[in-house]
This record gives structure tokens, sequence and C-alpha cells, in this order.
């Protein structure tokens, strides 16, 4: 969401006369887009500033937070002395950013714009991308969930969703530039609806944009997945077979406790359903461990679904307080930081073992899958994706960046796959 919310800081600040650069050291305004959903992403920022004003000392550089942190720390970020920061503007405000920028420029102040909006989507705003085979779609900004642990519905603001034929014709502009891939983006993407149509209506008109070959998204929640999504998913050709769907916790207290609205016999009951209606489907997901009052026997149950629903790969995270949010209210953080460690690393094993038997099914395999990568390839030539979203890794051989070409599976890890090119190249 930051990538793409980046890209759109870039077509803001370009049709403004602004132009970028490559190297920190050449610029004179730098902008650190940040995340504030876990506590590590938030730390890191403050060490960065630290480095760059380091770094640049006795040289004039303006330096600005943009995203989460700056609307979750307004105050804080602004009076903070030893990170003397020039601007601060929040998700929903960048359309000023030029504007802000010549007041900082011409008045010397400090700028700041964190209102939330209802309406803005940036539906008028072309991202300016980088050269790839991806791109990123936003499709809807916001969150109206507040599961008890989050501060995504505080950071960016309640839920609001892009009209679907100004995302098409999007898509069809990034056709015509070649990207082959579309990812499409919002914190619930099941909430999607503009004008009564839903996702899955969303989904079927971006499938008609000819030359786009593969569409991804996430996320979904569990809590509200319609059938006739499933049945878009499995049947759509062009709709990757792969669901990024969030678990949180396996204990149906605990997941009461976080808001979260299913128990961990639904989630079991709708990853079935998912593999029901595409045998195939990969499933990957978020895992927060040693929420507050979790017991030893609560995360068993996550344990117990995790090995039950043999998710292909997991996001495991330890649970950290974000300010705001309803847990950091009303509940204690009272799982040891030793608690927290000794879980997350038995639930990564168990993942681990998990992943390797799941890629395993794949060897012997021909998958279609498309060239991502080409540079800085560990031991091979290229790695490309196959429609399930793993690595597959390639030995040797010349490809070209979003070739689609077919590939024997040759081998399986927990984390890739390594693949041989068969006699059919599929470009
Ligand atoms: N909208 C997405 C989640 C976005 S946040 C969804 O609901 O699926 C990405 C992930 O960060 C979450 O799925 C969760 O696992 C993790 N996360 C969010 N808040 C957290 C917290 N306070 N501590 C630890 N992990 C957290
Ligand atoms: Fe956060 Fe829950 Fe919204 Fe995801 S659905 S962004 S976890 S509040």
């Amino acid at each position: 969401m930051n990538e793409s919310d980046s890209e759109i800081v870039r077509a803001i600040m370009t049709a403004a006369g602004y132009s970028f650069v490559t190297e920190e050291a050449e610029a004179d305004i730098v902008m650190l887009n940040t995340c504030s959903v876990r506590e590590n992403a938030h730390r890191k920022v403050y060490g960065n500033i630290h480095e760059i004003r380091h770094r640049r000392e006795g040289k004039p550089v303006l330096i600005g937070v943009l995203g989460c942190m700056a609307t979750g720390l307004r105050k804080e970020l602004l009076e903070n002395k030893s990170l003397s920061l020039d601007f601060v503007v929040g998700p929903d405000s960048y359309k000023r950013l030029p504007e802000i920028l010549r007041s900082v420029q011409e008045e010397h102040l400090q700028g700041f714009d964190v209102t939330l909006s209802e309406f803005e989507t940036y539906s008028d705003v072309y991202p300016s991308r980088k050269e790839g085979v991806n791109a990123w779609v936003s499709v809807m900004r916001g969150c109206n969930n507040f599961c008890s642990f989050c501060i995504v519905p505080f950071t960016r603001g309640r839920e609001r969703s892009r009209p679907v034929v100004n995302i098409v014709d999007e898509v069809k502009r990034l056709a015509d530039e070649g990207f082959k891939q579309v990812t499409l983006l919002g914190q619930n993407v099941n909430s999607y609806r503009h004008d009564n149509h839903d996702f899955a209506v969303l989904l079927d008109e971006v499938s008609k944009v000819s030359g786009i070959r593969r569409i991804r998204f996430t996320s979904p929640h569990p809590k509200d997945f319609p059938e006739n999504l499933i049945q878009m998913i499995a049947q759509n050709p062009k709709v990757c077979k792969q669901v990024h769907l969030p678990l949180q916790a396996g204990n149906d207290r605990v997941l009461a406790e976080m808001n979260r609205n299913y128990t961990g016999e639904e989630f079991i009951d709708l990853a079935a359903r998912l593999r029901r209606a595409h045998p195939g489907l990969c499933l990957s997901t978020d895992i927060i461990i040693g929420f507050p009052t979790e017991s030893d026997t609560d995360f068993e149950d996550t344990v117990r679904v995790v090995k039950e629903v043999q998710f292909d790969s997991a996001f495991i995270f330890k649970y950290s307080v974000r300010p705001n949010t309803q847990a950091a209210r009303d509940m204690k953080d009272d799982v040891s930081e030793e608690k927290k460690t000794g879980r997350i690393i038995r639930l990564n094993m168990i993942q681990t073992d998990i992943s390797l038997e799941r890629n395993k099914l794949q060897v012997g395999q021909i998958q279609e899958i498309m060239i991502e990568q080409t540079e800085r390839v560990k031991g091979g030539a290229a790695y490309g994706r196959n429609d399930a979203n793993k690595i597959v890794a390639l030995p040797h051989g010349e490809f070209i960046l979003g070739q689609f070409l077919n590939v024997c599976i040759i081998r399986a890890t927990p984390h890739q796959l390594k693949g041989e090119c068969t006699a059919t190249a599929n470009l």
C-alpha cells in the first residue's frame, strides 16, 4: 500500500514540476513514506531520519514524514527537536504536498496536514510507476473493521472505494504501457463497493482488459468472503489461484477479543470451500503471536488451525501495542517477550515443514511462470512466479522481464521452487 502511495506522491510532485533523483545525497527534499502497523516499522523510521540528518550535516535538505506515522504521531514528530522535521503529511493529503512545500521553503515554517478524508481516493491521479511487471492498483482506501490490535482505521480513516470504470481505465492504460499483471489493493477488498458493484464484479471487469494476463489482490477479510467471489477466483482464468487470508489467531476467545468476527472453525471451513472450488489454490496468511491474554492452550488452537488448513506460507508477527487501539486502551500486553519468542519460533518451524510439503506437491508439474527478476539472482539466471505466487528459480538460460514461459518444477524448498525450461516457451 505504501509503495502504491509513493507512486501517487511521485505523480503529484512531478506534475508540480519537481523531479526525482536516485541518490539521497543529491536530493533537496527527502520524504519518508512510513508505516505504523507494527512497532518495528515505526522504530526504523526514527533511525532513518537520524541517519539522514547525520549524513547531510551542514548541507541544506528538507526532510518530511508521510504515511501512517504522520497521522498517528503528528505532535510527537513535529515537536521532536532531534528529528527537526520540516513537514509531516498524512495519507489523504498528498495533493497538498506542493503547496505545503512551497510554504516550508518560502516561510521556513514546519508544514503539516494530517486530515483524514471520507472521500479522497486519488482516482484522478495516475500513479507514476517504476518500470516493472506488476502494477499496484489501489481500489479502496481506509478500513472500518477496527480489529482491536490494529492502528490502520486510525491512521488511514474510513473505507471508500473507487468507481469500477475509473479502475478499469487505469488498468487499460497499464496494459498499453506493457504491464501484464495488476495487484488490486485494499485493506479489506471484500468490502469493496461502488454503486452496487462488489469486488467480484470488479475482478470480472478488470479481467476483460486485454493485455493483462494476471490479476492478484490483497487482502480479503475472512469474516465476509462471499460465494460469488470464491467462484470468480476459481473460474476466471486471469485471476491468480492464490488467496492471502489473514487468520491472526486460532482460538475463538482470542479472535473475539481481536474483534475479528469469525471462529477458528469458520476459518477452516472457508479455507476448505476455497480449496474445494479450486483444488490447486494456494493460501497464505498473517498470524499474531502473544495477543494480550493469549495462554499456552490458546496458542495451541492457533497451531491446530495452522496444521489443519495447511497454508502455503505465513507471516507471523509478535503482538505489539499500537496507540489508540482498543487493545491498547483496555488490555495489558501481558504475554512475556520470552513466551512470544518461544511461540513464534515453534510456529515458524511448524509452518516451514508445512510449506515444504505443500511445495513438494508441485514437483514434476509443468507450470506457466512470469519472469520477475533477471538481476541479482542468487546462484541462477532468473526468478519468476507461478500463478499461485510461488517463487520459481531458474538456474540456466536467458530471460526477459515479463516473459511468460512453461517450466518443469524439479525441486522444492520451503520458500521457493526450482524450475527447468521446457521446449514450449510461451511469450
Ligand atoms: N487489512 C489487512 C491487514 C493489514 S495489517 C487484513 O486485515 O488482512 C498487516 C498485518 O499486520 C495484519 O494482518 C496483522 O497480522 C499484523 N498486525 C497488525 N497490527 C498488529 C499489531 N498491533 N501487532 C502485531 N501485528 C500486527
Ligand atoms: Fe486492520 Fe482489521 Fe482493518 Fe485489517 S481489517 S486493516 S487488521 S482493522
